[in-house]
């Protein structure tokens, strides 16, 4: 991704407290005060997110090393992802492509998960599984490419076997990054292709909301607001992570960041880029799993199964 606009960042305020919240009729979670005291644990939910899994699936991603599109450790991560999915109950398909890039014809795969709805609507939850080439260093992107592949395979086998109101679809994207300097044409392959075939074969007019997650296993997790997303989107995902009790990662101040929401946003999708840009790590090679905690990729999952479920009863 590409940040247009450097925005300061007010530092985060500890979370004391969690209040009890009661989501929608029949639909209530654990929730915590203080300390710690639990003082409820039920949801009508089929599964919670967990980040701990999440973690382990980010783990498992990073495991095949640098992970450039084209590469064989981005194929092998492919297989991975794909064998993980057809353990669920979901319809999963392939969006394969060539794209023209500054250093040659590279080919890449979109994955897309399919968990269907009965509205006629639809819901996109997204993420880039590739991490940029750096050649002759060992870019491993744990948080920049890692995390959005761990969450979204979490988040896929959350949605797994509940009966779902929207077809909510997971896609994982390729080649998110610039094979060389980001620009409007190198740059976001993969979601480029996906929205452009999903124009021409109607998907895209059923698509009530796009949500997309990058960089959001930071172990100081502050997701900022991208300011070229939709607004409504922006404010009900906000309000859901506010009831949680998560509003403290969920910043007030925010900057314009190119993503892979934007293709989508461009053809009129109401779209979110869910991302965390302060992260030092970014681009280096100490991107690494120990930069990441599983706490912020569960209050990340969480917000967005949340929303899912808001977006779905709207
Ligand atoms: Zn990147």
């Amino acid at each position: 991704m590409f940040r247009t606009k450097v925005g300061m960042r007010a530092p985060l305020p500890a979370v004391t407290a969690r209040f009890l919240h009661w989501m929608l009729p029949g639909c209530y979670r654990a929730v915590t005060i203080g300390s710690g005291v639990l003082l409820l644990a039920a949801t009508a939910h089929a599964a919670d997110f967990s980040g701990a899994s999440a973690f382990k699936y980010t783990q498992a991603a990073v495991a095949f090393g640098p992970r450039p599109s084209g590469s064989a450790a981005n194929r092998q991560l492919q297989t991975y992802i794909r064998s993980q999915l057809r353990m669920l109950k979901c319809e999963v398909t392939e969006d394969p492509f060539v794209a023209k890039t500054p250093k040659g014809d590279v080919p890449m795969t979109n994955i897309i998960a399919k968990f269907p709805g009965k509205s006629g609507h639809a819901i996109a939850v997204t993420g880039h599984f590739d991490t940029k080439l750096f050649p002759g260093r060992k870019f491993v992107g744990a948080n920049d490419g890692g995390s959005s592949t761990g969450l979204l395979l979490e988040l896929a086998r959350d949605l797994s076997g509940t009966p779902r109101v929207d077809d909510v679809y997971v896609v994982f994207f390729d080649g998110e990054e610039a094979v060389g300097e980001w620009s409007e044409t190198d740059s976001v392959y993969g979601s480029r292709h996906l929205a452009y075939k999903w124009k021409a074969d109607g998907t895209l007019k059923r698509l009530k909301a796009l949500i997309n997650v990058d960089m959001i296993g930071d172990k100081s997790l502050g997701v900022l607001i991208e300011e070229n997303s939709t607004v409504s989107l922006r404010k009900l995902v906000w309000n859901a992570a506010s009831d949680l009790g998560y509003k403290a990662y969920f910043l007030d101040t925010g900057e314009k960041v190119d993503d892979d929401h934007m293709p989508f946003l461009k053809l009129g999708v109401p779209s979110l880029d869910l991302i965390d840009f302060d992260y030092d790590p970014w681009h280096k090679d100490s991107d690494t799993l120990d930069k990441l905690s599983p706490k912020s990729l569960d209050i990340v999952g969480t917000v967005v199964l949340e929303s899912i479920h808001r977006l779905e009863h709207q």
